[in-house]
Order: structure tokens, then sequence, then C-alpha cells
């Protein structure tokens, strides 16, 4: 049987800020090549569990495992294999698109030749006159587009977007939902938030978090039959009233 790696493997994992416990022992994998999404209100936890994925924020207790490596002591392997797209906006706005694409591939560790083949690759999918724009004067979508494209300047095999699509408009959301479709059939892997429940359909897998704790996991389409329900976002209130009552 050729039974799919894992390309992310989290155990136990806890995250506590003082006395707040934000991450409560949560378990799960990412395969490799799927979508696999990460559902859940705003403060679920989502964004933390991200972090302690990059090393950008330290674990409490419990691991991650990526491409089988464990990220409190390879994180120096790990770096080269991970795409992130952080919710907080990080694009440089008064520079253009193509300025930052050449700070971001430059501060990534790309050499110049590199770089200056990414920067070309990544050009050639954005119109010509967007690049001499700047971040600041393009709207929400695109802006988003942008920095999927800067994430993607190291080549990562697997790539953790964190809500790439808040505060994007619904037929921009689809765009960039393509653009997702996109680099899992060259064999990305990719774990995305987000908190707008009907993209629970675009993903392979569905993971929901509720205050630090998952409360449901499978696929999108088993979610619904199992529970009979008409929406996601009618299930996931059920789900979440059922939780709290515990
Ligand atoms: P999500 O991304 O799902 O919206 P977060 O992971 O950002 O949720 O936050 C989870 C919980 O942890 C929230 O209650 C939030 O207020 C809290 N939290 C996040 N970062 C910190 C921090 N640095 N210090 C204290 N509490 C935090
Ligand atoms: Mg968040």
């Amino acid at each position: 049987m050729n039974q799919t790696a894992n390309a992310i493997e989290v155990r136990d994992l806890v995250k506590i800020f003082g006395r707040f416990q934000a991450v409560k022992g949560i378990n799960f994998n990412v395969k490799q090549g799927e979508i696999l999404g990460f559902l859940g209100p705003n403060g679920a936890g989502k964004t933390t569990v991200i972090k302690m994925i990059t090393g950008l924020l330290k674990i409490t207790s419990g691991s991650v495992l990526v491409s089988g490596l464990d990220t409190q002591k390879h994180m120096d392997l790990i770096k080269k294999k991970l795409g992130y797209m952080s919710q907080k906006f990080s694009l440089y706005p008064l520079l253009t698109v193509l300025e930052n694409i050449e700070f971001f591939g430059g501060i990534s560790g790309l050499t110049r030749k590199e770089l200056r083949e990414q920067a070309a690759r990544i050009g050639a999918q954005l119109p010509a006159e967007l690049l001499r724009q700047r971040i600041q004067a393009l709207p929400p979508g695109i802006r988003q587009k942008v920095a999927l494209f800067v994430c993607l300047l190291p080549d990562p095999e697997i790539i953790l977007l964190d809500e790439p699509t808040s505060g994007v408009d619904p037929e921009m959301r689809r765009k960039f939902w393509n653009e997702i479709y996109q680099l899992k059939k060259n064999g990305k892997t990719l774990l995305v938030t987000t908190h707008h429940l009907d993209e629970a359909e675009y993903c392979d897998r569905v993971i929901i978090i509720h205050n630090g704790e998952i409360v449901w996991q499978g696929e999108p389409a088993e979610l619904l039959q199992q529970n009979r329900q008409t929406s996601i976002e009618e299930l996931f209130k059920e789900v979440i009233s059922k939780h709290g009552q515990n």
C-alpha cells in the first residue's frame, strides 16, 4: 500500500500565554499534497498553531514535525521547506510589487541568480503594469495575490496561508482559491486557515478549531452529510454549541 506521507504532524501541541491556554493539546496531520482547511472563529487559536509550526512562536509543550523533522531541533533545515503568508499583511505599501519581490526574495536566502529566475517566473504570472504599481494602490484581493506570490519565492514544498482571503470580496476569494488549486496541482501541500466557513468546500480535509481545541475533522462532504445540515455555517454553530456544553 502506498500510504500518503505526512507533510506536517502536530502532537499534543499546547500554547500557554501567561495563564491563558490558547492551544489545548491538539493532534492532527497534514498529508503530502493535500489542501487542509483550518477553520474556526476569531480567537480560536489558528494563528497561534501556524506560528508554532513556523517556529515564530515557541511551543509550550508537545511537538511539530515537518517532513519528519522536529521543528524544535531542525528549524534550519525546515525553513527551506516552508512558505508562510501571515495574517498580518507584511508587504511594504510604499514599494512597488517588483521592489517587494526583490526585497523579500533577497532576505529569503535566494542567490541573485535564483532571485532573478524566480522574480521572472512570478513576474510572468502578474500583469506587467502591476509590477510597477505601489502595493498601497492595489485592491485587497490583488494585494493578497501578490503576498501569496512573494511567499512562494523560495519555491517551498509546504505552504501555510493564514487567512489569505480575509477582507477579500467573494469573486476575488474564488480566484484566490484557484491559485491554491494550481499549487496543489504542482504537488504542493497547503494548510489554509479561514473564518469563511463556505471555504471548507474548497478543501480536501477540514479541521474545525474552537477555543484552542479541535472540535471536528474530516472531509467537507462528510461534514455536511453526517450532520444533514444545509450549510457548513449551520453545522459550525451546532458543533461549537455542543462542544461548549462539556
Ligand atoms: P485565531 O487566529 O484563530 O483568530 P489566535 O491564535 O490569534 O486566534 O488567538 C488565540 C487566542 O490566543 C486568542 O484568545 C488570543 O487573544 C490569544 N493570544 C494570541 N496571541 C497572544 C499573545 N501574544 N498573548 C496573549 N494572548 C494571545
Ligand atoms: Mg488568526
